[in-house]
This record gives C-alpha cells, sequence and structure tokens, in this order.
C-alpha cells in the first residue's frame, strides 16, 4: 500500500510530463524521466512480488523528486533556475535527512510555480517510506486559509489511512518552521517527529513551543520537535524558494 501512495501522488506517471519535455526540448531530462519511472514501477512490482512493504532507497526518493521536477510546466526564469539547481543536486552522505529535505524543497518549488507559498512537506512512516507529499495550497486551486502545507499532507494522510491509529514512527518533514495552526494540528495528529529545514523567527511557533497553553505543551512532550539534518546548502534553499513570492502573497493575504 505504502508503495503504491508515492505513485498516484506523482504528477508525471501519465506521461504527459515526458512528452512535454520532449516538447521542449529537453530529451535528456525526458530520457531521465522515463527511467524514474520505470525504477518506481519495477520497485512497485518486487515490492508487490516478495508481499512486503518497499524501503525506498535514496535513489528511488531522487528519481520521484525528478519525475515532479521535469513535470512542471509554464515556468519562468526563476523557476526554471531552481529545477536546474534541484536536478543536478547530489545528496551529502553525512546529512540523513538531505533526501527529504531535497523532496520537500521540490514540492515548495510546486506551490510557487502555482501561486502558492513555497511550502513542501512529506510524511514518511517507520520504516523511512514516503507515505505523503503535499505543499502548500492557500490560493491555489481556489482560497483556502487552511491549506499550508502540513495541514495538506495530514489531510491526506487521516483520509488514506482511517485505520491506522498510532502515529509512532511517522515523521513530518516541513521545508519551514510550522505556524501556530500547524502546530496545533501536528499537536493533535500525534505524528511522533516533526523536522523543518528553515527556522521562520517571525511566523514560526516551534521555538516559542513554551508560550502554547499548558494542555498542548502537554500533549507535544510526547513528540520530538527540531532541525532537519540536511546540508547548509539545501537548508538555504528551503529559505530562497519560500522566498520568491512570499511578499506578494503576504499583501493578497492582507487585502482581502
Ligand atoms: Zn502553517
Amino acid at each position: 500500500m505504502k508503495a503504491y501512495t508515492i505513485i498516484l501522488l506523482m504528477p508525471g506517471l501519465n506521461g504527459s510530463g515526458i512528452l512535454k519535455q520532449l516538447v521542449r526540448g529537453r530529451k535528456r531530462e525526458a530520457m531521465k524521466l522515463t527511467a524514474g519511472i520505470l525504477l518506481v514501477i519495477l520497485s512497485t512490482l518486487a515490492a508487490k512480488a516478495t508481499g512486503g512493504d518497499s524501503v525506498l532507497p535514496r535513489e528511488l526518493i531522487r528519481e520521484a523528486g525528478l519525475i515532479r521536477l521535469f513535470s512542471m510546466v509554464e515556468t519562468s526564469e526563476s523557476i526554471n533556475s531552481w529545477i536546474e539547481w534541484l536536478s543536478e543536486y547530489q545528496f551529502e552522505d553525512q546529512y540523513v535527512h538531505d533526501d527529504y529535505g531535497w523532496l520537500s524543497c521540490i514540492l515548495a518549488l510546486e506551490a510557487v510555480n502555482c501561486g502558492n507559498f513555497g511550502i513542501g512537506c512529506i510524511l514518511t512512516n517507520g520504516e523511512g517510506n514516503v507515505v505523503i507529499q503535499g505543499h502548500n495550497e492557500v490560493f491555489n486551486p481556489h482560497f483556502r486559509s487552511d491549506r499550508h502545507g502540513e495541514m495538506v499532507v495530514m489531510d491526506a494522510f487521516e483520509d488514506c489511512y482511517p485505520e491506522i491509529s498510532s502515529m509512532d514512527g511517522f515523521t513530518l518533514f516541513t521545508s519551514l518552521e510550522s505556524c501556530p495552526m500547524c502546530m496545533a494540528r501536528l499537536i493533535t495528529s500525534g505524528v511522533d517527529t516533526i523536522f523543518y529545514l528553515t527556522p521562520d523567527s517571525t511566523g514560526g511557533m516551534v521555538h516559542l513551543i513554551h508560550n502554547l497553553p499548558p494542555v498542548w505543551i502537554q500533549l507535544a512532550s510526547r513528540q520530538t520537535w527540531g532541525v532537519a539534518e540536511c546540508s547548509p546548502e539545501m537548508i538555504d534553499a528551503s529559505e530562497r524558494i519560500f522566498l520568491l513570492n512570499v511578499s506578494d502573497l503576504n499583501d493578497m493575504l492582507e487585502d482581502r
């Protein structure tokens, strides 16, 4: 089941991404995309054949991210430069969350590309498999004040897996420190561990956890909150992607 989730959430698997890349003259990227799709499919079939859950190695996470990157259309010059940087980035072994952080940044870039705040999130299970991917959806497809990245991911998870009653071993990665709304949601959800890439000194709540009401502090005490172990370059990327359009979108919020 877990192996299928990541596939269902990939926009490029219908083949349209490959076609678009070919049309745009990105033959090399299209070949990479094709290889990525095949790798994911073969891995899933192998997992099914053995009757077990597939463990997603870094290389498979990489292919999943590349599929997302090369499926982005109608991009701007700045988005294109980030697509190039992220597609060429090599995971650094000493940073254990570099792959999850990288995928979160790709999701954040997707969010920016469709007019939302540049924040991406993923949820992993106890085996380290990516169970759900999502990003901020406050403005697109239509205005929803609650559709922050963390909320999008937890909504999808709780709808897809109502039978799961314990969040032991689950980890949520977000490219930006969670706001008060999302922190309350994540506390209630019971997610075991929450890691963020970029600290948010002006909008984040995690560093102000001691200011929560006592019951919330008590509930949060069963969880681990902290900064993801990603390379400085990846953490810097998550911040710069968030900054691409945050000013314009904040103006739109203030005008409502
Ligand atoms: Zn939030």
